[in-house]
């Protein structure tokens, strides 16, 4: 497997460290012949990024706050200056306030469903908007989403209905980016231990559980995601569009 991202721009949003999904997105891009650029979205997180991007020949960085329309379109000016074409972006970004992580759902707050939504699921649509300025020769848009989105996961509580609305929003966006030739998709990813993971309250009692109930009787690596993502920005995906891929060692088919 090589070169599939063969002189392709490709803009990854989400790398805080070596085990976040984005980074091995970004190894993967790289590794096909794609050249990356990393958005990291705040200033705390430039040392560890900056490492990140060294490791890949010193990719473009550019800081990014979702929360922000501003910071969006400043971020894809930005990268304007180096990638005034971009052929794909991956969106890998989540966030809700922890003690809407668990306990009972029905004690969710206003406060942090709104936030939980306007970071994970919202911001994929601010993104688009602005990326696909840059999208002039067609391309692909890739986020990352969760199975907790349609059926229950304890603790994932809030974060339920901002993956379905994410998810949603794939299809809405599909239809409206589809003619100017920008597919987007969405990787279900089975869980993997990363920072934003461990927020979720017995996050690990899920993978134990999780290691005897898949079909494949494991659970799924983060470059595994990654390779699926590639497939997804590449042309061998060239007409899936609006659609949800799960990597989840098969768990999706079983419960
Ligand atoms: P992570 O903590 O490594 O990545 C989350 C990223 O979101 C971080 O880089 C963080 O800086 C960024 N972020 C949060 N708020 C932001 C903001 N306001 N502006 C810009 N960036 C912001 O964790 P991860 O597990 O790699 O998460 C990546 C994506 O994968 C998320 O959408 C997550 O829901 C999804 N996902 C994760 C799993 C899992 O088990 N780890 C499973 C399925 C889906």
């Amino acid at each position: 497997m090589s070169g599939l991202l063969h002189d392709k721009n490709i803009l990854v949003m989400g790398a805080a460290n070596q085990r976040s999904i984005a980074w091995s997105i970004a190894e993967a891009v790289h590794r096909e012949g794609g050249r990356v650029a990393l958005t990291y979205q705040a200033e705390r997180l430039k040392g560890r990024v900056t490492r990140l991007a060294d490791e890949l020949g010193g990719a473009p960085m550019i800081e990014c706050d979702v929360a922000d329309d501003d910071a969006v379109r400043r971020a894809v000016d930005r990268l304007a200056e180096t990638m005034p074409v971009l052929h794909g972006v991956v969106h890998s970004i989540a966030w809700a306030p922890a003690e809407d992580l668990q306990g009972s759902f029905v004690e969710t707050t206003r406060t942090g469903f709104a936030q939980a939504n306007d970071i994970s699921s919202y911001s994929l649509i601010a993104v688009a908007r602005e990326a696909r300025r840059l999208m002039t020769e067609g391309g692909a848009v890739v986020t990352m989403t969760y199975a907790g989105s349609w059926r229950v996961i304890p603790n994932y509580n809030v974060m339920g209905p901002a993956k379905a609305s994410l998810e949603s929003s794939v299809r809405y966006l599909a239809a409206d980016l589809g003619p100017a030739g920008v597919r987007v998709n969405a990787v279900s990813a089975g869980p993997i231990a990363t920072v934003a993971a461990r927020t979720i309250k017995d996050f690990s009692g899920m993978l134990d559980l999780l290691e005897s109930h898949t079909p494949l009787r494991r659970n799924v690596t983060a470059d595994e995601v990654a390779d699926a993502a590639v497939f997804l920005l590449s042309d061998l995906a060239r007409a899936i569009t609006g659609e949800v891929v799960h990597v989840d060692a098969g768990a999706h088919a079983v419960t």
